[in-house]
């Protein structure tokens, strides 16, 4: 028996399916989790001191790397001054800027604890500023676990749910809860117009992954992302970025810095933290300002702002600003798209990639697939072999075909030449 066997058998008996998050559970590809031991750059190990290839990134937060040295060295010395004060920091202040100076839709920002809360909290937000109740979410975007969002979500809730039409994707949601959340296809111009027609001036907001990656890795289409500015514009309906997997992630200003939209609200996460609890919503002046203490729209967070996190999230976002950062990341991902590909099609195997800046997808299929209905027909039998067979070469791909993947700054030649490698033997055995 491994070790991990043993520590998964152990976890079982004191924590629910022995994960503290089920997406880490091996439940869509089957076998053991591997419970990590440490992690350093682009690797980590695991309770066999097996060395992998980290591919998940701790599902995009690392993009520096782990166990980056200036970001241990900014937290350490944090923590050496206590780690939180429930009061106001000059650090706060320092984030908020950068964050305001990097995204230009965000002149206010509240920071939070998990992107759970932020995505909550701005929908919150937008209901007070509106005085209506009703949102818009797409089919297979995952916006964390708030009750209003657990309907036809994507991540865990794909890998999980038996998707029932228009039943929350989760026991515990109240229907009634539900019913002020309508729930449309991605990429699908008319559903939106069409909803927008008959009940615009009820539609407190659109919320919407721009760059969808709790499906496997979904783009939008422009005029999808034109369509849905224009509707929320004229019906005084806020736009919702999503941007907690996206920002700073596929580009220094987010999904919406690539895509030339505006949104109203923003929330960030992952990244922003560089891997300690930290997110964020922020956007127009007007609307954050209905925020307490000025504002009626109640928000609160004992550990928000946090000093240890503040000082990771500030030096990540220090070091993604450097010259030259997302050219980098950006060209490594591609290149290993590239490779995987290539290794597919020499074993004649269906496969398509997509990729943005330091995030990626892969299908078992023709063509990538561009919403979630697609995303179920490529082939999960396998992408659930593929997996297996890249974790026996040391290679830890989101144990999901729902997944998007990651990559860092430390994934570097040496590192991507290695993963082809182990695609080439993966590819030429699944065949
Ligand atoms: C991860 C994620 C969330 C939830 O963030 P948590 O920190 O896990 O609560 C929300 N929205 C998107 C797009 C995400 O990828």
């Amino acid at each position: 028996m491994s070790q991990n066997d043993v520590l998964f058998v152990r976890a079982q008996k004191s924590i629910p399916g022995g994960v503290n998050s089920p997406v880490r559970a091996f439940r869509q590809v089957g076998g053991t989790p591997r419970f990590v031991t440490k992690a350093k750059g682009p690797y980590f190990w695991d309770a066999d001191n097996k060395r992998y290839i980290d591919l998940i990134m701790s599902w995009g937060p690392m993009i520096v790397g782990h166990a980056n040295p200036e970001v241990v060295e900014a937290v350490q010395k944090a923590a050496e001054t206590s780690f939180s004060y429930g009061a106001p920091t000059e650090g706060e202040i320092e984030l908020a800027e950068r964050i305001c100076a990097l995204m230009p839709s965000v002149e206010q920002v509240r920071m939070v604890s998990s992107g759970t809360e932020a995505t909550m909290s701005a929908l919150r937000l937008a209901r007070g500023y509106t005085g209506r109740d009703l949102i818009i979410k797409f089919e297979g975007c995952y916006h964390g676990h708030a009750d209003s969002l657990l309907v036809k979500a994507g991540s865990g809730l794909l890998t999980f749910a038996d998707s029932t039409q228009n039943a929350p994707s989760s026991g515990g949601v109240p229907q009634d809860l539900v019913k002020h959340t309508l729930v449309l296809p991605y990429n699908d111009v008319d559903a939106i117009e069409e909803v927008f027609k008959k009940q615009g001036d009820q539609i407190a907001a659109v919320i919407i992954e721009p760059i969808a990656g709790n499906m496997n890795l979904i783009q939008p289409s422009k005029e999808f992302l034109g369509a849905i500015r224009n509707l929320t514009s004229k019906h005084g309906s806020v736009l919702i970025y999503d941007e907690v997997m996206t920002g700073f992630r596929v580009a220094l200003g987010g999904a919406q810095s690539l895509q030339g939209i505006v949104p109203d609200l923003t929330c960030l996460g992952k990244v922003m933290g560089g891997g300690m609890p930290m997110a964020a919503f922020g956007g127009k002046k007007e609307i954050m300002s209905k925020l307490a203490p000025l504002g009626n729209v109640y928000q609160a967070g004992t550990l928000s702002g946090n000093p240890v996190a503040v000082a990771a999230g500030l030096k990540t976002l220090e070091i993604i600003s450097r010259e030259g950062f997302y050219e980098c990341l950006t060209g490594q991902t591609e290149k290993l798209m590239k490779g995987l590909k290539q290794s597919a099609d020499k074993a004649n195997i269906p496969f398509a990639v997509d990729s943005v800046g330091g995030m990626f997808g892969f299908y078992f299929a023709n063509t990538v697939p561009s919403s979630y209905a697609a995303v179920t027909k490529t082939d999960i039998e396998a992408f659930k072999r593929f997996f297996h067979l890249m974790l026996d070469e040391g290679v830890y791909l989101a144990p999901s075909a729902y997944e998007a993947g990651f990559t860092s700054i430390a994934h570097d030649n040496a590192v991507l030449d290695a993963i082809i490698a182990a695609a080439d033997k993966s590819f030429q055995k699944l065949k």
